[in-house]
């Protein structure tokens, strides 16, 4: 079972590993937490610029979602529904229904439901930055792990992340590229958000990942299903870097390991390692 915030991260985040264990004949279940309401319109009108309709991009973005899901044969959907929350300080995060705004303990429940209903051997999430500080990742991360101590089901849960060796490649790769990267915290209004988190680097020292799963053989399958989420613009920049390139970036999955009750050794190269 992965957790994610909106659709499309299901691709950059765990396109590698949901593709190669269906193949396995591993039963993956996808639970996508927010609409992406938040995320790029049609012709990629951003939220808040007139011709932004949070309905529509919604729509738009559950089509892609399900395309993404069929190309990496996840084997089960589960949509939370929660709105979008935009970035760190936007005013999304105030809305009603908003992820951001949703009391833990209220969604976590929701999930733990699935836990029970699923059972997974294998719950990933993000770490309790989200990753890269956007306020529907810490959200996903926090009603997770709510969830596994709800439950106690899972024999493993892993966060996702990148070796910081790894993203120092990457951000020499995007400056060859001439990439306009913009870090999140750049998000309008973030930086004097009151609520806004200090943001910790993202990754960890290598010598802290625990889990690096070797994704090649699937790395077309997730360029694939980053293809099926086009209409947003982080998609067009990872498809830009042509498929190749794309898999030499983004062909290994790398995560560190929270609960283990297995006993497999670290570090590991398998999420089922001590399951079968
Ligand atoms: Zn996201």
């Amino acid at each position: 079972m992965a957790v994610h915030a909106h659709p499309d991260d299901e691709a950059t985040g765990t396109g590698g590993v949901l593709a190669r264990y269906a193949a396995e004949g591993v039963r993956t279940v996808l639970v996508t937490c927010t609409d992406g309401g938040c995320g790029d319109g049609p012709g990629g009108v951003k939220p808040g610029e007139p011709g932004h309709d949070p309905a529509a991009v919604a729509a738009q973005r559950r089509a892609e979602l399900e395309a993404s899901c069929r190309v990496l044969k996840i084997s089960d959907l589960e949509l939370l529904g929660y709105a979008d929350s935009g970035m760190m300080g936007w005013p999304q995060n105030d809305a009603p229904g908003a992820f951001w705004g949703t009391p833990v303990d209220q969604a976590a429940e929701r999930l733990a439901e699935l836990m029970r209903e699923y059972r997974p051997d294998v719950v990933v999430t993000y770490d309790e930055n989200g990753f890269y500080g956007h306020p529907d990742h810490i959200q996903a991360h926090r009603i997770t792990m709510a969830a596994v101590e709800r439950t106690g089901i899972p024999a493993k849960v892993y966060w996702t992340t990148a070796p910081r060796s790894k993203m120092e490649e990457f951000g020499r790769v995007l400056r060859e590229l001439g990439a306009d990267w913009d870090p999140p915290e750049d998000a309008p209004d973030a930086q004097d958000a009151a609520d806004a988190p200090a943001q910790p680097p993202i990754g960890l020292p290598d010598e802290e990942v625990t889990t690096l799963i070797d994704v090649t053989e699937y790395g077309e399958r997730k360029y694939e299903a980053l293809a099926a989420h086009a209409s947003q613009s982080e998609s067009i920049f990872f498809l830009d870097l042509g498929v190749e390139r794309f898999i030499q970036l983004m062909g290994t999955e790398a995560f560190v390991r929270v609960r283990d009750t297995t006993g497999a050794a670290l570090p590991e190269s398998d999420l089922f390692a001590g399951l079968r």
